[in-house]
């Protein structure tokens, strides 16, 4: 990848952010601050939304709909719903710029790659990316230029991806401050399943067995939520067409990833049920040291309050992009 000295190569002209969300509205700031040379061309299919956008002023210019967004682009990122890719590819294709570079910032690769290379005119590069950075918001309020900074963002090119394409994605992305990997789409799938998407599913699975627990009533859950629950309801606040496009695209290695995560589960259960303390707190050890290196590495805060500082709700409150429709409509 190249060098931070290399953010010449980051200057597209124009670019064009397709969907403001969490991710699409927080690049259009993060451009803005980091990148001022370039012309930010915003879309999103909610008429309220593009209102929002203009208001608090999301990009140079707000596009009626993405085929007219894309027009003259040199870069095109789609912030959609990774089960929105497909249909969204193939409105904007006919209308991209012969050399323009089309990414996204899907969470799961695979399936964005097989939706999107048959449908990309000659000439125009595919180079798929994954920011590695969020928060439980979502919507045009929820966004913050500052996103990105120390966090990874993956891209995941094609075989034959041109490389100076590639270069100049990675440049991008390291002009607004991520660091930036190559992987493989599969590779990518397998990694984020296990450090992602199983824990977003378990996170679900938690707060939903809570809610229908029985001998445990609604008010004591939310009262005792200290203990461990809280983190857990955080992550099952995120955005709920997101996730299932997650899990409905990243199946196969979210699987994988749950059979083993099952098997762990049952051991973790028979060595409750005989008493096995070593066998508990040799686990529980090993698993302390790799928080402590995700801290170390810049990943997260140790801050007791888990770094919550860092994604302050928006405005308009968690449900931001409701909030949106609401208002506007
Ligand atoms: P978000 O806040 O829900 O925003 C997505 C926006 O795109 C919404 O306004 C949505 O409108 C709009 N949209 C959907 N389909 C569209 C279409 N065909 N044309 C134009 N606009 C469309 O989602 P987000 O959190 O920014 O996530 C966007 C992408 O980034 C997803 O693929 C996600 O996997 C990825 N990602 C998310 C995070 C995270 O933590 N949130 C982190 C890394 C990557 P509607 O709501 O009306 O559909």
């Amino acid at each position: 990848m190249p060098g931070p000295g290399m953010t010449e190569t980051a200057k597209f002209e124009r670019i064009a952010l397709i969907g403001l969300g969490l991710i699409g509205s927080s690049l259009a700031r993060a451009i803005k601050a980091r990148l001022p040379g370039s012309r930010v061309v915003v879309s999103d299919h909610a008429e309220a939304v593009r209102r929002r956008a203009g208001e608090i002023g999301l990009g140079d210019e707000i596009a009626e709909d993405a085929g007219q967004a894309v027009v003259d682009a040199d870069l095109v990122i789609l912030c959609v719903p990774v089960g929105a890719t497909a249909s969204l590819g193939a409105a904007i294709a006919p209308a991209l710029k012969p050399g323009a570079v089309l990414s996204d910032v899907g969470s799961v690769k695979g399936a964005v790659v097989a939706a999107l290379a048959p449908l990309v005119p000659d000439g125009v590069h595919l180079v798929p990316a994954h920011p590695v950075a969020g928060t439980e918001y979502s919507g045009p309020d929820s966004g913050f230029a500052t996103l990105f900074e120390n966090r990874w963002c993956i891209l995941t090119p094609p075989e034959a991806a041109d490389p100076v394409a590639v270069a100049k994605m990675g440049a991008f992305w390291q002009a607004l401050g991520a660091n930036v990997e190559l992987m493989s789409p599969a590779h990518h799938d397998l990694v984020l399943a296990i450090t992602s998407h199983v824990p977003h599913l378990i996170a679900y699975n938690i707060v939903g067995t809570a809610a229908d627990l029985e001998e445990v009533t609604a008010s004591e859950v939310i009262k005792f939520s200290a203990g461990g629950f809280r983190d857990f309801t955080r992550i099952a606040a995120s955005d709920p067409t997101m996730w299932r496009d997650v899990f409905l695209n990243n199946r196969d290695a979210v699987l994988e990833m749950l059979g083993r995560f099952n098997e762990d589960l049952s051991a973790l259960q028979r060595m409750i049920r005989w008493g096995d303390g070593d066998g508990l707190f040799e686990l529980f050890t090993r698993t302390r040291a790799i928080r402590r290196n995700i801290i170390a590495s810049g990943q997260e805060t140790s801050a007791p309050d888990f770094g919550r500082g860092t994604s302050a709700p928006p405005a308009s409150g968690a449900n931001a992009k409701a909030a949106v429709r609401e208002n506007k409509n």
